[in-house]
């Protein structure tokens, strides 16, 4: 026993949870762990009169720590976390157990077996409520100056967005120019502006301000310090190359992404006719007529989706980008 006083609460969720738990059998079953001082169900534990009765338990029972099984953390951390600090609790005192979409919702077929596995998930949560300390949030001055890494789109509106609050801006940039890729695009999807117009009037703005340094041929090579206070190298490249340190409260990283590099060969790679994503895009923004290909008219297309992602070799994942982009170079 470490002398504190846990409240536990198994939330049925409307029938979400108690449908496949037993959340009463959860409850006999971790009452009696050490530090516990209450432990119930509860038909709903996010509404308001489950909070209160909750706040009251708190004070009555003078609880320092709270458990609650329900949802997942993504969705109720934070109401549990005011609820705590309305109680006079340190937010962190309080933890949750998801035992609805890591229980509940995924042994729809196995109630005993989906109640034990909510009791040994409620049993772990009151461990660490038991065992951990909470963290007291502080406060540090800051350098208001901030690193943008990378001097495309992304980069040009963190710098404009930063300095128009008053943060002193060093924008580095590896290239030679700013703009990266979006200032190569012609017409963009889905609101048809123009890439190269849209950065160059991003480039201006960011090149009127005088809050806003720039760098580009550069790159950041060393990181020091720490929240609020870093001291950041770039390099400078170029004929007098040299090396500079800036201090910087923040640093935003929008280095932006590489388009995948086919293999030689891969689906064709290499053939003549057989292009990426990229080089279409840019084969249709140079046209100014009928699409023409080497010299010769482009009468038919075929697009090959998914190249280089959700493959074993490669990137596993889906880039969510190229199904809409693809569609888009069609149009
Ligand atoms: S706390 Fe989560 S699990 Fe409980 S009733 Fe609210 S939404 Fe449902
Ligand atoms: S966005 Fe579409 S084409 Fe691209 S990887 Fe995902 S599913 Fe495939």
């Amino acid at each position: 026993m470490s002398g504190r006083r846990i409240g536990v609460y198994v939330c049925g969720c409307g029938g979400n949870i108690s449908d496949y738990v037993s959340i009463d059998d959860v409850v006999t079953a971790v009452k009696d762990e050490p530090d516990v001082v209450v432990a119930r169900t509860a038909m709903f534990t996010c509404s308001d009169t489950t909070q209160q009765e909750i706040i009251q338990d708190i004070e009555e029972q003078q609880l320092d720590g709270i458990v609650v099984a329900s949802c997942s953390p993504k969705l109720h951390t934070f109401t549990f976390r005011e609820m705590s600090k309305r109680a006079g609790l340190n937010p962190y005192e309080y933890t949750q157990v998801n035992i609805r979409e890591q229980c509940s919702w995924t042994h729809t077929d196995d109630t005993a077996g989906a109640t034990e596995k909510a009791a040994r998930l409620v049993r772990a949560g009151i461990a660490r409520t038991r065992l951990t300390e909470p963290l007291e949030p502080i406060v540090v001055e800051t350098v208001p100056k901030a690193v943008v890494i990378g001097g495309g789109i992304a980069g040009l509106r963190a710098a404009l967005g930063l300095a128009e609050i008053g943060i002193a801006v060093f924008v580095v940039e590896k290239e030679p120019e700013l703009g990266g890729w979006v200032g190569g695009f012609g017409e963009m999807y889905p609101h048809g502006k123009n890439g190269r117009e849209l950065v160059a009037g991003l480039v201006d703005q960011v090149r009127g301000r005088s809050d806003i340094t720039i760098f580009t041929d550069s790159e950041v090579v060393g990181k020091s310090g720490s929240f609020g206070n870093y001291e950041v190298a770039i390099r400078v490249n170029g004929a007098s190359a040299e090396t500079l340190t800036v201090q910087a409260g923040s640093i935003v990283v929008a280095t932006g992404f590489d388009s995948y590099a086919p293999e030689p060969g891969e689906f064709g790679y290499g053939l003549e006719g057989v292009v990426t994503l990229p080089e279409f895009k840019r084969l249709l923004d140079a046209s100014e007529g009928p699409l023409e290909y080497a010299g010769r008219p482009v009468r038919s297309i075929v697009y090959i989706y998914c190249v280089g992602s959700r493959q074993s070799e490669g990137n596993e994942y889906c880039s969510r980008y190229c199904c809409t982009a693809a569609v888009h170079a069609s149009l």
